[in-house]
């Protein structure tokens, strides 16, 4: 047996974390974790520790698969390749650019990513959707405006801070505090806080297990915290405890914010968040004099009511505090690579427009995915009617079930490219076998800014593909020839590809990875630190001299659109009552679970054992509901029965529902049948979208509960 040194991919879990990796006779046959590893020092979760388990899986798929009278049937690579050129060629001729779409999901790689965006734009078509439009894209919106480009990404600097105030972020869970954030010893760094004698605080409507190592939690309603660090902000710019000098060195926008936090009264947002007012003032002011604080959130805030707002709250504060950039406070990594540059440069060639349905701009790559279903479902000459989904399960990810599965069904041809079969699948026309990280190797370059210091790592390829498995590279590569467009959406690059290819070479991934190390690091060399390669520490200060990308330099504090936001959204809000009185939460994660990937995987699926609906007892035995018994969770769009436990964890006047269930297609595994549980995007609808980044709400959705009789 060969130990291999490389990294965890289940999924795009956060840390990557290190690993070694046994392999004999062409198989992975044992997984530990790497003491060594600079960044992750040997940590590793259940999910990690079963990666051979996901790569040997016996349901893998290893054929190109075409769906006939008879369900989905083998076919061979260059028939397949061929028919779906075919079929996307005629659509794009028949039905214009806008016709063609693309969906990458979360376990996507840099590579992959990059692959789908640009063979959807290779079209003239800007619906190259995205999962990140699904739970983040509102922190691009606030980077864009207010850091001048959308992926100005600011992790926290929980080594050195003194407070750290968490909201809807559980990342004793989730390993980390901000999407790719590598740091799976967040616990270990928390806990230092108050060792220092600093204070953490998390705001959530759960007592989650990260309350449990912190000094307070904050039991907020959901859908709430706007409100709160409106109200923190008012009290430190009212209190005088703002970072004077910061503030008139980095900063525009502070004025308006004076006057707009006015329209939040103390008071008033007490009563609606549910956190006493001297609570709130305390905090406020804990806050800003700790000598370097930070607030973040993460899927809870995300995904729920005003999640670009609060994200500019979250900004605002950190900013007129004087923690950007600064110890301890939220700073930026600038990475391996200029990752705003490369982006631009990526997408120079795209069609930029606005989203058909609801006008939403382009975040991260594409227009938000909420829209997808009903531009499908439009009558539009021009609507979507071919979609090519990478490592995606749109069917249980997206709002509204019943809605993306009439979606599906009326396209004309969705192709899923993928390493498992998803649920997805179960609607597909084609469905293509993608190989896994481990039997191609890669750079996973986008992430380079999320590393916690300057870091670059090479994942090797350890096994040959499995059974007729091959790289997304290859894949969209023969796609873009049988469609009749540019790889990559580069003529200039597809000119090249096919001099290269004719004089017998291939033109693979690495001229990818040699043409983005180019001037910086040799391929050879990467490939051989088995540890990866250190560049250098983060030097705080060199963000606003280097990255910031706003014309004056400065933190753009008070964009109008945002102000004005604000202002409706004070006006609008509402409890949840009447004929809807519960708030439902679905984004909450577990620790053997990561969406719907690891329900693949036997031990994993036996362990999570499905979903159910969790009610603080109070509310159970007010409803009459006893524990095991079947309710009906019924919202605006859907219903869904689903048994009931009761927790104290659970805020009074909320139920969590655990997302990415619901198998009950004719694809998925054993093991994700064995284990279907609810899908309880049945209840989320996708017309309730946050106004600046298209993003629906999973946490917060007003529901009711009802017994059912057993
Ligand atoms: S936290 Fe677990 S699943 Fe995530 S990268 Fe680490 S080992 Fe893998």
């Amino acid at each position: 047996m060969r130990s291999h040194r490389t990294t965890c991919k289940i999924g795009a879990c956060e840390p990557f974390c290190g690993v070694e990796i046994g392999v004999e006779e062409g198989r992975l046959t044992s997984i530990r974790p790497n003491p060594d590893h600079p960044i992750t020092k040997g940590y590793a979760c259940i999910k990690g520790m079963h990666v051979p388990d996901y790569v040997n899986h016996e349901e893998r798929l290893l054929h190109p698969l075409k769906r006939t009278e008879e369900g989905l049937g083998r076919i061979e690579w260059s028939d397949a390749t061929r028919q779906i050129g075919e079929k996307l060629r005629k659509i794009r001729d028949e039905h214009g650019p806008t016709s063609i779409a693309t969906y990458w999901g979360n376990a996507a790689d840099s590579v992959s990513i990059t692959l789908a965006n640009t063979f959807c734009h290779a079209f003239g078509s800007p619906n190259s959707f995205n999962v990140l439009s699904l739970e983040y894209t509102d922190r691009g919106a606030v980077a864009e405006r207010v850091l001048g480009n959308e992926n100005l990404i600011l992790q926290p600097d929980a080594e050195r801070a003194r407070f750290a105030l968490l909201l809807g972020t559980n990342p004793l869970v989730t390993q980390g505090m901000t999407l790719l954030q590598r740091r799976p010893h967040v616990g270990g760094a928390l806990r230092g806080i108050r060792k220092r004698g600093g204070r953490v605080v998390v705001v959530d409507p759960r007592r989650t297990e990260t309350v449990r190592i912190a000094d307070e939690h904050l039991p907020i309603r959901p859908g709430t915290d706007l409100f709160l660090l409106v109200a923190m902000i008012r009290r430190i710019l009212e209190r005088g405890l703002y970072d004077d000098e910061f503030v008139r060195r980095h900063t525009d926008g502070v004025d308006p914010w004076r006057d707009v936090s006015k329209e939040v009264d103390p008071d008033w947002a007490a009563e609606r968040t549910g956190i006493p007012r001297n609570v709130i003032e305390r905090t406020a002011e804990a806050f800003a004099e700790a000598d370097g604080a930070f607030a973040t959130t993460r899927v809870g805030v995300q995904t729920s009511f005003n999640a670009t707002l609060t994200e500019w709250a979250v900004m605002t504060l950190n900013s007129i505090t004087g923690n950007i950039d600064r110890p301890g406070g939220v700073y930026f990594n600038p990475g391996a690579f200029d990752i705003p540059s490369l982006i631009e440069q990526m997408g120079a060639r795209r069609n930029p427009a606005d989203s058909r349905i609801g006008g939403y701009p382009q975040i991260f790559g594409g227009p938000p995915a909420s829209v997808f279903a009903d531009d499908v479902l439009s009558d539009d000459p021009d609507r979507i009617r071919a979609l090519i989904v990478v490592a995606g399960n749109p069917v249980i990810t997206f709002p509204d079930t019943r809605k993306i599965e009439a979606a599906l069904r009326r396209l004309d041809l969705l192709v899923c490219i993928d390493i498992l079969p998803s649920d997805t699948c179960s609607f597909a026309d084609y469905v293509l076998p993608a190989a896994t990280l481990y039997e191609k190797g890669g750079l996973h370059f986008l992430t380079s800014n999320f590393e916690p210091r300057p870091f670059l790592e090479w994942k090797p390829k350890l096994i040959e593909p499995r059974g007729e498995t091959r790289s997304e590279w290859k894949i969209i590569k023969d796609l873009s020839r049988a469609s009749g467009v540019s790889f990559l959406n580069d003529p200039w690059i597809d000119r090249i590809a096919r001099a290269i290819e004719s004089l017998g070479f291939e033109f693979g991934e690495s001229m990818l990875y040699r043409y983005l190390l180019m001037g910086r690091i040799r391929l050879g060399r990467l490939k051989r630190a088995d540890l990866g390669i250190e560049l250098g520490e983060i030097e705080f200060g060199r963000f606003f001299r280097e990255s910031i990308r706003t014309k004056d330099g400065r933190l753009h504090l008070s964009p109008p659109e945002f102000v004005e936001g604000l202002r409706t959204a004070v006006a609008n809000e509402s409890e949840p009552t009447g004929r809807f009185p519960f708030a439902l939460i679905s984004g909450a994660r577990r620790l053997a679970g990561y969406n719907s990937w690891t329900h693949h995987i036997d031990r994993l699926a036996d362990r999570l054992g499905g979903n159910w609906a969790t009610l603080n007892p109070e509310d159970a035995e007010r409803l009459g509901i006893q524990e095991g018994q079947l309710a009906r969770v019924s919202s605006e769009v859907g219903s869904v029965e689903i048994e009931v436990r009761s927790s104290p964890d659970v805020r009074p006047g909320v139920v969590v529902i655990h997302q990415f269930f619901g198998h009950v297609y004719d694809t998925g595994t054993r093991a994700s049948r064995r284990h279907p549980g609810v899908n309880v995007n049945h209840l989320h609808s996708d017309r309730n979208l946050d106004r600046f980044s298209g993003m629906p709400v999973y946490n917060g959705t007003p529901c009711r509960v009802e017994p059912i009789p057993g």
